[in-house]
């Protein structure tokens, strides 16, 4: 067994490298099962790995909004909704926590069966597991959900990438704690970047390219996150073509989904585990 690269979590900094390289573009489909957009490619070769993105008919009952946190939201149906999730992925327990834009990936070593749907741990916006039957649930609409999958070590992490999360270097640390808990190796790993607003949807002021990073606009411009995400796994070492990009926009494509700036107040949940 290859001993895992060192990899340093560098902090709240702008780190996104200078160099771009083109990612690839997929177009997440609808699984067979429980109706989510899935990495297609993720399908086939990683079939020990169960992901997806809810939609606002996932469910029996529609709109299925999965919020908890969010203004306007039902905490009491939407834990019903969670309790379906967890039943149709034939889960033990559904982890989720309340998001606050930060960097704090926690990770999860018990697959003890859920006494509550969904399973809630401190706030933070990002899981990581090993553990089979543990889903990990992060809410959108309109940020990004990173999935990360780890085939060496058969190991998943669920990111919830704001601009701020970005900003703050979540997916970073969720790659450090997946090297430090799992001993991955960010060169064995595969990242999708999934259903999110996307780069000529999302207009921004000049203050958020400056946090990024980014070469600084005089005016509100749009962002492409999802590509700044996808650069800066490549550059903590993730190779290129294992970096994908999901074709699903929350606004400009006709996918089903929630999107904060369109006015919703409903969430949907992008999920990723290791099969029971
Ligand atoms: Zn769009």
């Amino acid at each position: 067994m290859e001993a895992a690269r060192p990899f340093i979590y560098v902090g709240c900094m702008a780190n996104t490298p200078s160099r771009t390289t083109p990612l690839s573009t997929v177009r997440d489909v609808i699984g067979s099962g429980f109706p989510a957009l899935t990495q297609p490619d993720w399908v086939r070769a990683f079939p020990w790995v169960v992901q997806g993105t809810t939609m606002h008919d996932s469910g029996d009952e529609a709109p299925f909004d999965l919020g908890l946190f969010a203004a306007g939201s039902d905490p009491e149906a939407a834990r019903r909704r969670w309790r379906i999730l967890r039943e149709r992925l034939e889960a033990d327990r559904v982890v989720h926590a309340q998001q606050v834009h930060g960097a704090h990936v926690r990770v999860h070593h018990s697959n003890r069966t859920a006494v509550e749907d969904p399973h809630l741990v401190d706030p933070c916006d990002g899981h990581a597991t090993d553990m089979p039957g543990v889903i990990l649930a992060v809410t959108i609409a309109d940020c990004v959900p990173v999935f990360i999958v780890d085939p060496e070590r058969r190991a998943v992490a669920a990111v919830h990438a704001g601009w701020r999360g970005a900003a703050c270097g979540v997916l970073e640390r969720a790659l450090h704690e997946m090297a430090s808990s799992f001993a991955s190796r960010p060169e064995a790993l595969h990242v999708h970047l999934g259903p999110a607003i996307c780069g000529m949807c999302y207009e921004v002021g000049p203050e958020v390219f400056k946090a990024l990073g980014q070469p600084v606009p005089k005016r509100p411009t749009p962002i492409d996150l999802r590509n700044v995400l996808g650069q800066r796994a490549v550059g903590a070492g993730v190779p290129n073509d294992a970096v994908t990009v999901s074709a699903h926009c929350t606004v400009c494509t006709a996918s089903g989904l929630f999107s904060h700036r369109s006015g919703h107040d409903e969430r949907q949940v992008g999920f990723i585990g290791v099969r029971a």
